[in-house]
């Protein structure tokens, strides 16, 4: 039997796992991670599907793959039963700016999504804005989609088991092959220079009655999910600060009230901050590592998704999971 580690329980880690399950039916697939559920940063993400431009895999091509990819599940999921209990939602609303036209422009996006429009005179004025689309896009929360993916995953018999691992030579005698989903982690585990934290605030707002999401300049953003709607946000690169911040909070809501005032009579159920695994090109890549006692390990690896990790999860894992077939080829062996 194949034995195979999956390195982090956040989305990205939960998602290969329980899609290496179904690719590989007679695997005994493990997952090793020191959080999870609500002590990951995919928990508090507002998992919205929209990409920014910044977004990058290896080609142009690899990107869009992706992105399809990862819509289509996502809109399946919507499109089923299971919608709810996964935290898969419907989601409209509008980006907004009073600087630049490019700003609520999104090529990735359009292609995907069914509504992609201009925002009309009325909607402009309405909101005092001068340039604005209205996008109806998707939404997946992470606080009901990882217990989903959790439960599919020990459904099918995975374990799951808590450790911090410090290299990857430990897993060397215990899998033939490791998928790395370790978000921010790669930074130490892999020795990558390129992964840095992009620190994000947020609010999380109980006020039903606001149903679209926002999204204007200076990293303002009001985006509804099943439960409570984010607030944010701030953008803060290579900052490794995870206690909130006083001015932030202020700065956030103020700016939020500006585009909403009835916000202000939301209840305001706890703030958050999650530090954003970010890389100039999210990693999906094989390798056969050599340990200087001449062990070796196969490893793919699934990280660096910035803030886009939830909603292009599915398209990296589906890639990462082929990689993990051909690293079981015959021809691949060590
Ligand atoms: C404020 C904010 C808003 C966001 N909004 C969105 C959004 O709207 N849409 C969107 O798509 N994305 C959004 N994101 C981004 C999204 O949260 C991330 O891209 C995503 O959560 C990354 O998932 P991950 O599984 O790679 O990382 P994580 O959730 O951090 O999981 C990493 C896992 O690896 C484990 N791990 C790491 N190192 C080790 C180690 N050495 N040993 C054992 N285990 C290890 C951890 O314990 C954890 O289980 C947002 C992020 C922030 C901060």
């Amino acid at each position: 039997m194949v034995r195979i580690g999956v390195v982090g329980a956040g989305v990205v880690g939960l998602t290969t796992a329980t899609f290496l399950q179904e690719a590989l039916p007679e695997a005994s697939v493990v997952i090793l991670a020191d959080r999870f559920l609500q002590d990951t940063v995919s928990d508090g993400a507002a998992g919205i599907f929209r990409p920014g431009l910044q977004f990058q895999g290896p080609t142009p091509e690899i990107t869009r793959k992706w992105l399809k990819d990862s819509y289509t599940y996502y809109k399946n999921i919507l499109d089923s039963d299971k919608a709810a209990e996964a935290g898969v939602k419907s989601l409209s609303g509008y980006a907004l700016s009073s600087k630049h036209p490019n700003i609520v422009k999104n090529s990735l996006l359009e292609p995907l999504v069914d509504e992609f429009r201009p925002c009309t005179k009325a909607e402009l004025e309405l909101h005092n804005m001068k340039y604005g689309s209205f996008v109806t896009t998707l939404l997946t929360e992470c606080r009901r989609y990882q217990p989903y993916l959790t439960n599919i995953f020990k459904r099918r018999g995975g374990r799951i088991i808590q450790r911090k691992i410090t290299s990857f030579e430990e897993l060397a005698d215990d899998f033939d092959i490791v998928c790395n989903c370790s978000g921010i982690g790669a930074k130490e585990l892999c020795g990558d220079m390129t992964v840095t934290p992009i620190r994000g605030q947020v609010f999380k707002v109980r006020a039903p009655w606001i149903k679209n999401f926002f999204y204007t300049d200076y990293d303002t953003y009001i985006l509804p999910g099943f439960d409570l709607i984010t607030v944010g946000g701030t953008r803060q690169f290579d900052s490794y600060n995870d206690e909130l911040c006083p001015h932030d909070a202020a700065a956030i809501w103020e700016r939020a009230i500006a585009i909403l005032p009835s916000l202000k009579e939301g209840e305001i159920v706890r703030q958050w901050v999650g530090l954003r695994p970010y890389r100039p090109m999210v990693r999906v890549e094989k390798e056969i590592m050599t340990f200087n006692n001449g062990k070796k390990l196969k490893v793919v690896h699934n990280y660096g998704h910035g803030g886009y990790g939830v909603m292009s999860s599915p398209g990296t894992s589906m890639h990462a999971v082929a990689l993990v077939k051909e690293l079981l080829q015959p021809k691949s062996l060590l």
